[in-house]
């Protein structure tokens, strides 16, 4: 049964790689839940190596933390919002890009977010919506993680350029994927999340200090006046 499984895992991560793009390429990866639909030209990819061997790492944590071994973000059903404590976009790709284990848990593959907005408002995604990030302790099979530059919630919430592009970034998102405001969380929400699973004893308490409920309120509220889905 087990090595029956490990052929599925095989042969679904030697599909997935025909499928992926390069570095650096403009297309989204096959497969995805929504319909098929054009990334807006004003998101920038710069994706962080994304290949077999991270990928295999994360199904192994998928299996571990969630008890399905698998790292396709097949159905998001939330995006987490983060404080990225760095100054520029070029530092969090820096910490992403490299696959070592993370600093906190020691873990592989590295962490990493699939999107991060600048102070000055650019949108850069950094991995494909296809694949889990390891953002967010418990929902990490579910979420969309999007980053901010900065070292504090005040500080994203009081950049006016950042948020417009935040909300503008979260809103095409959770349209694309049906995802309701209620859905878009801070990362200090991460434990009330009914979506949270973790099978790591002692992980199940873990969260972060980023975008707590307070700012949140204010995030959404945001979000709320950007205005419904396009029909
Ligand atoms: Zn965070």
């Amino acid at each position: 049964m087990r090595r029956l499984v490990t052929a599925a895992v095989a042969a679904a991560l030697a599909v997935g790689l025909a499928a992926q793009p390069g570095v650096g390429t403009a297309s989204e990866p096959a497969g995805s839940a929504a319909s098929p639909q054009k990334i807006p030209s004003w998101i920038h990819q710069r994706f962080i190596p994304f290949g077999a061997k991270r990928k295999h790492q994360m199904a192994s944590y998928s299996l571990r933390h969630y008890g399905v071994r698998a790292w396709r973000l097949k159905h998001p059903r939330q995006i987490v919002e983060h404080v990225a404590v760095a100054s520029t976009v070029a530092q969090v790709i820096h910490s992403f890009a490299p696959d070592r284990p993370d600093p906190e848990f020691h873990e592989l593959p590295n962490t990493c977010s699939h999107f991060v907005v600048s102070g000055q408002g650019r949108v850069v995604q950094l991995v494909p919506l296809g694949i889990r990030c390891r953002h967010t302790v418990g929902l990490n099979h579910v979420a969309i993680g999007i980053e901010h530059t900065g070292y504090r919630d005040g500080d994203v919430l009081g950049n006016h350029h950042q948020m417009r592009a935040s909300v503008r970034l979260t809103k095409w998102l959770r349209c694309r994927y049906g995802i309701a405001i209620g859905d878009v969380i801070g990362h200090n929400e991460s434990l009330s999340s009914r979506f949270h699973r973790e099978l790591v004893p002692s992980m199940k308490n873990q969260t972060h200090g980023d975008f707590r409920h307070a700012s949140m309120r204010r995030y959404r509220k945001a979000l709320h006046d950007a205005g419904r889905c396009p029909r």
